[in-house]
């Protein structure tokens, strides 16, 4: 009873964080691309990562992956429904802050600005953190174990190939401006201790 509540709150969550990506998303896509980065891998990996988040569907529409079940406490389900929701937020914001800078591969658009206001003065990755949110949460709202772990184990992977060359990328556009905002801000998680007021 409990596991088809999630499945329900999961698919709710699902339709939001897709809308947002999708609100935001749909203006950019025809901009020009001055500098593109992508590599075949990426592109590999941006469909496996496809199939991962739409695995979860089939789970909650069939019974087809039921076999793979396990049980969790419920409490598990509602902190996952809680940090999905956090990631909802937080996807939000980032589009809203980097606007039309963003691109689904890596990449420099024609007239790219340096953001680092918003929540993308906190951390550089506020997107990718909003994913791993996200991908816990898929974690702990759905017990399966092929329906709960599908994200994680392409998204995860293309993250850790991804930042360091989106990050040497920045540093090569952006120069000292990049190198002075990865001073002060950390990756997916902010710098607690450090002063990020601090500009130039
Ligand atoms: N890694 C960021 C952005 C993901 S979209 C996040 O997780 O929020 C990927 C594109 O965003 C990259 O191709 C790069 O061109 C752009 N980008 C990344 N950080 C940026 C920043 N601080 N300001 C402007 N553009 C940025």
């Amino acid at each position: 009873m409990f596991n088809s509540v999630f499945k329900i709150v999961y698919f709710v969550e699902f339709l939001l964080i897709a809308a947002v990506r999708k609100a935001h998303t749909a203006q950019y896509r025809t901009l020009k691309t001055v500098l593109d980065r992508k590599t075949l891998l990426d592109m590999v990996l941006l469909g496996l990562v496809g199939i991962g988040m739409l695995i979860p569907l089939v789970y909650i529409f069939s019974s087809a992956l039921d076999f793979a079940d396990y049980s969790l406490p419920n409490w598990v389900g509602w902190v996952g429904a809680v940090l999905f929701g956090l990631a909802i937020w937080l996807l939000w914001r980032s589009h809203a802050d980097l606007g039309r800078n963003w691109t689904i591969t890596l990449g420099i658009r024609d007239e790219h600005t340096l953001v680092t206001e918003g929540v993308y003065k906190y951390i550089r990755h506020p997107m990718y953190a909003a994913h791993l949110l996200w991908i816990i949460a898929q974690v702990l709202m759905l017990h399966n174990w092929i329906a709960g772990y599908s994200f994680l184990v392409v998204a995860v992977p293309q993250y850790l190939l991804r930042v360091d060359d989106e990050e040497q990328m920045m540093l090569e556009q952006f120069g000292e401006g990049y190198r002075e905002y990865m001073q002060r801000t950390g990756r997916i998680i902010p710098h607690l201790l450090k002063n990020n007021s601090i500009r130039r």
